[in-house]
């Protein structure tokens, strides 16, 4: 097993993001995804995404250039045997995850330690398919990966302290910080964050105050970078509905239930940002 080799599967919006901090690190990368199409979308954003950071000056060319080196494509599970890190960050999409998991599980090393992206499923949950369910752990980065310095580390009932060490390892060599988080619905940062959005809706709704005031009440008042309702229209609404959706079943209690006028919005195709329409429009 190679200790600089790992592999991440899915080369989207966080597949890439991690490939390229891992391969910035050092790390030699073998990144999967369905199709040459897709793989290739992969690896030119992470090659922009260098390259703005030559253009900003943080990074040398010379160093970017080796990076991309770095970075393999596949779309051939096979290719990852020998790593000894394997990223599952595929489309977030239960029985999905759960075939690729058992497939990373037939090819792993024995020492190998299997991590998951997700930011909504169990990690128990996915960890129940696997022969060493010890040996596996959440490892969650933030949009987008490049600039984000955290990483909540997710462990299952069943992940052991050996996996939590070289995850815990690994999220500290590509030059992030880990927080140490228990298996439980939307983790640390979404439990927090996500009902605050949801209540900021609730807000809006019962007229008791407008969205560019509740925005500037917690930009101003609170020294928030960017107001609730901007933010959900950045994530997507159906995303903060999904996120409220898994909390309100995974906790059984009403305070988590979603906004109506949450689900109204999705409902109307007022998805934020990529609709061009939410709580603001965008042209
Ligand atoms: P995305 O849609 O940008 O990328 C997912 C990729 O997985 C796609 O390229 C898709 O082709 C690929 N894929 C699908 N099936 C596959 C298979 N069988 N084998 C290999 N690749 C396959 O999604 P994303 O935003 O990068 O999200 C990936 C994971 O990261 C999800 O679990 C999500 O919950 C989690 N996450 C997302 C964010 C975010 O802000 N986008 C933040 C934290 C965590």
């Amino acid at each position: 097993m190679d200790e600089r080799r790992i592999g991440v599967i899915g080369a989207g919006t966080m597949g890439n993001g991690i490939a390229q901090v891992s391969a910035l690190a050092g790390y030699d990368v073998t990144m999967i995804d369905v199709d040459d199409a897709a793989l290739q979308r992969g690896r030119d954003a992470l090659q922009s995404s260098l390259a703005r950071m030559v253009k900003k000056g943080t990074l040398a060319q010379a160093d970017a250039d080796a990076a991309l080196q770095r970075v393999h494509g596949s779309t051939e599970l096979q290719q990852l045997r020998g790593a000894h890190l394997l990223i599952e960050a595929a489309t977030e999409r239960l029985e999905l995850k759960l075939r690729i998991l058992r497939q990373l599980d037939e090819l792993a090393d024995d020492g190998a330690v299997i991590a998951t992206n997700t930011s909504s499923i169990s990690i128990t949950q996915l960890a129940a398919v696997l022969r060493r369910p010890q040996r596996f752990i959440g490892v969650h980065f933030f949009n987008p990966v490049p600039l984000m310095a955290l990483v909540e580390l997710i462990r299952g009932l069943q992940t052991d302290d050996a996996s939590h060490a070289a995850a815990r390892r690994f999220v500290e060599r590509v030059g992030k910080t880990a927080v140490d988080v228990r298996n439980s619905p939307g983790f640390v940062v979404n439990r927090l964050l996500v009902p605050m959005i949801n209540e900021a809706v609730f807000v809006l709704q019962e007229g008791v105050a407008s969205a560019a005031d509740i925005d500037a009440a917690m930009k101003l008042g609170c020294n928030h970078p960017i107001g609730p309702l901007a933010l959900a229209d950045m994530i997507g609404l159906d995303t903060v509905l999904a996120v409220m959706q898994v909390f309100y079943d995974g906790f059984n209690d009403p305070k988590y239930r979603p906004a109506p006028l949450l689900k109204e919005m999705v409902d109307a195709g007022r998805l934020g940002r990529k609709s061009g329409h939410g709580f603001y429009r965008y042209d």
